[in-house]
């Protein structure tokens, strides 16, 4: 293809494995980079099965290796670990690390661009939110269902040549991108609703659906919306807050048999991204002199829950 790119993605999970198979798919050099030695064995040995709404498919073309056998630094690194687990794969992976390399982070949370921007200039660090989802059934798998979109800019606001590289290589494998100068609204938008739905689900290990079992859940729910609406705020970002509580009365509404990956990890005894969602906003809230108590309450008890481990 013309303008093809090499990518990479570091962490390969189901979010990494749905982007480095479309990506690949649509004609870019793409290597998946990642510790589930299970999944990158499975890839090199038949492909990728991408399963999406335009059917299943093996995905033949990428590469796969560890992130300390990474060798060739690509043009575009996107960064697809769970959040507490990007400064251990960018350390491993320095050699990712060209100088001329953009790197992208998708990841939920507050933080990224801070943890990223250990490792490289401000300026090659770009900063975003999707809305896709994505599952990762077995080694070898991903699978999606359902539209979604990207948001992105470069972290220090410029619009620099890479942004645009980014946003056109994503549009070419149909994920639905735009370069936004407003994207830290649609960041802490997006805390705003997996503050709510992800750490209420984890404590309770209700589905999102039962939540609404009593009138406290959607009433617990929006109280977190608003606390961390009054902390984007105060730190100047432009927060629709009547768009978010929309977001989740459908989410309770629709997505009522989901299992936010909160929940999913409690359930499996992983940690959780709870440092980057309830954590971030907290210690912005306190930063600024705002109480968040909801808020802040559900991180202490899911941080009693993390601390515990597994069943
Ligand atoms: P995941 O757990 O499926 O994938 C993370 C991957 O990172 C795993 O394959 C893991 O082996 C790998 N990893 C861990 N440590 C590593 C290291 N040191 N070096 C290399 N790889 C390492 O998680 P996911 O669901 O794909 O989510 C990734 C990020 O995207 C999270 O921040 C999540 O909140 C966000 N997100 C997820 C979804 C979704 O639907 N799954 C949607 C939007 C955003």
């Amino acid at each position: 293809m013309r303008d093809a790119m090499d990518i990479a993605i570091l962490g390969a999970g189901a979010m990494g494995s749905l982007f480095g198979g479309l990506l690949a798919e649509a004609g870019h050099r793409v290597t998946l980079v990642d510790i589930d030695d299970a999944h990158l064995d499975a890839i090199a040995r038949e492909g990728l099965r991408v399963t999406t709404d335009a059917g299943s498919r093996m995905v033949g073309s990428l590469k796969g290796c560890r992130p300390e056998q990474a060798a060739a630094a690509p043009e575009l690194l996107i960064v697809f670990t769970k959040t507490m687990h990007t400064d251990a794969a960018l350390t491993s992976a320095r050699a990712l690390l060209g100088e001329h390399t953009a790197v992208l982070s998708l990841q939920n949370g507050l933080g990224n661009v801070e943890r990223i921007a250990r490792h490289v200039p401000r300026e090659r660090v770009m900063a975003g939110m999707t809305t896709w989802p994505a599952d990762k059934p077995g080694a070898g798998e991903v699978s999606s269902h359902g539209a979604g979109e990207i948001r992105l800019m470069s972290a220090d606001g410029e619009l620099h040549a890479h942004v645009q590289r980014t946003v056109d290589a994503l549009n070419s494998a149909g994920l639905n991108s735009v370069a936004d100068p407003n994207v830290w609204s649609a960041i802490w938008e997006k805390v705003a609703f997996n503050a709510a739905l992800n750490s209420l689900c984890a404590m309770t290990q209700c589905t999102v659906g039962e939540l609404t079992n009593l009138p406290d859940g959607e009433a617990l729910a929006l109280k977190i919306v608003a606390e961390v609406a009054t902390v984007a705020c105060a730190n100047g970002v432009a927060f629709d807050e009547a768009h978010v509580i929309d977001n989740v009365r459908f989410a309770l509404a629709n997505h009522r048999a989901h299992r936010p990956s909160m929940l999913q990890d409690v359930l499996a005894g992983r940690k959780t991204e709870i440092e980057a969602i309830n954590g971030a906003v907290v210690a912005a809230a306190h930063a600024k002199g705002i109480a968040v108590p909801t808020t802040e309450c559900l991180l202490q008890l899911v941080r009693l829950v993390d601390a515990r481990g597994p069943r």
